[in-house]
C-alpha cells in the first residue's frame, strides 16, 4: 500500500531562488513508479466504481502516460480489473511504462489516433460491459476531490503560494478547493495553447469557491507538451546537481524553471513563501536515451 507519510517537504537552499523561501512537497517519493498526483486523482474514483458494484475500471491514455500505469497499479491495489485504451497502434517495442501497466494486470486496447480522438465513440462500442470509466489524465469532479488531499499530506498553512504544473487542470482545482484564504493557486501549463485550462478548472469547482486567487501561466510549456529540447534537459540536470531534485520531462521541469523564472521577473519577493507541487511523473523519464539525465 501507499503510504502519505512518505512525502517530505524539500527546502530549496541554492542561489537559484534568489533567498525567495522556496519549498517542493515531493509526491514524488510516494512510489517509484506510481508517484505523485495521479494517485491522489483515482482515489475518488476508484471508491465510486466500488460502490456501484463494478469490478473493472477503463480508461485512456498514450505509451509513456503516468495515467495509465498509476490506474493499473491503483486498480490491481483495490482488487479490481483495469482496461487501458491505448493511442496509435501497438508498438514492435512495448514503452517501459506500457510493459509495467500490463505487469500490474492492465488488458492493454490499441487503437488508431484518429479513433482515439473520439472517445465517446469508443466508449459505445463497450457500452455491453459493465465498465466504469475515467476520463483521459483523470480529469473530472472526484479527481479533483482527491487532489484536494494534498495539501492535507503535509503542515501547509504558513505557505502564500501554491504552484502545480498543469495537464488537465484536475489537480490545480483541487489545490484552489482546498487553499486557506491567504493562499494564491498557480497553474503553470505543460501544453502549448492550452487556452481554456482556467475553464476547465473552474468547470471542477463549486461557484462558492470561483473567486479564489488563481493565476495561470501558459509560456512554459517549452515548445509544447511531450516537448523536451535541450534547454530543457539542461535545466533539469542543473536543478539536479544544486539541490538533488529529480524532475520529469513533461510537467515538473518547466513547473521548477517557471518557478525560477518568476522570482527572477520579481513576481515573488521575500515577503512571499513557496510551496511547489512536485507531481511526479519521474518514470515517464525512461523514454529518455540512457545517460540524457545526470540523476537516472
Ligand atoms: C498528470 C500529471 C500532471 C497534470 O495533472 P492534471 O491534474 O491533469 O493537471 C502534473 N504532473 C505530473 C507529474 C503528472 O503526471
Amino acid at each position: 500500500m501507499l503510504n502519505a507519510s512518505y512525502i517530505q517537504i524539500q527546502s530549496l537552499k541554492s542561489g537559484l531562488w534568489k533567498n525567495v523561501e522556496t519549498d517542493v512537497l515531493r509526491l514524488d517519493l510516494l512510489h517509484p513508479i506510481i508517484s505523485g498526483n495521479k494517485w491522489f486523482k483515482l482515489k475518488y474514483y476508484l471508491q465510486e466504481a466500488k460502490n456501484s458494484g463494478q469490478n473493472t475500471i477503463a480508461t485512456f491514455g498514450g505509451a509513456y502516460s503516468n495515467h495509465i500505469v498509476a490506474t493499473a497499479f491503483a486498480c490491481k491495489q483495490a482488487g479490481l480489473n483495469s482496461i487501458g485504451i491505448i493511442r496509435g497502434e501497438k508498438p514492435p517495442q512495448l514503452s517501459a511504462s506500457l510493459q509495467e501497466a500490463m505487469q500490474y494486470g492492465m488488458k492493454l486496447l490499441y487503437v488508431s489516433r484518429e479513433t482515439f480522438k473520439n472517445k465517446e465513440h469508443i466508449i459505445h462500442q463497450y457500452a455491453e460491459e459493465d465498465l466504469y470509466w475515467v476520463n483521459e489524465g483523470g480529469y473530472g469532479v472526484n479527481g479533483m476531490l482527491g487532489a484536494k488531499e494534498i495539501l492535507s499530506a503535509a503542515e501547509t498553512s504558513s505557505y502564500t503560494h501554491i504552484i502545480c504544473s498543469c495537464g488537465t487542470g484536475t489537480t490545480l482545482a483541487g489545490l484552489v478547493e482546498a487553499v486557506l484564504p491567504h493562499q494564491t493557486c498557480i497553474g503553470i501549463s505543460a501544453l502549448k495553447g492550452h487556452v481554456n485550462l482556467r475553464k476547465d478548472v473552474m468547470e471542477l469547482i463549486p461557484v462558492q469557491h470561483h473567486d479564489k486567487s488563481l493565476e495561470i501561466f501558459h509560456e512554459y510549456h517549452f515548445g509544447g507538451y511531450a516537448k523536451h529540447p535541450a534547454e530543457l534537459i539542461n535545466w533539469m540536470n542543473e536543478l539536479w546537481r544544486a539541490e538533488q531534485l529529480p524532475t520529469d520531462i513533461v510537467y515538473t521541469s518547466k513547473l521548477m524553471f517557471a518557478v525560477k523564472d518568476l522570482i527572477e521577473k520579481n513576481y515573488f519577493t521575500h515577503q512571499h513563501k513557496l510551496l511547489v507541487i512536485h507531481s511526479g511523473g519521474l518514470q515517464g523519464n525512461r523514454s529518455l536515451p540512457t545517460a540524457t539525465l545526470e540523476f537516472l
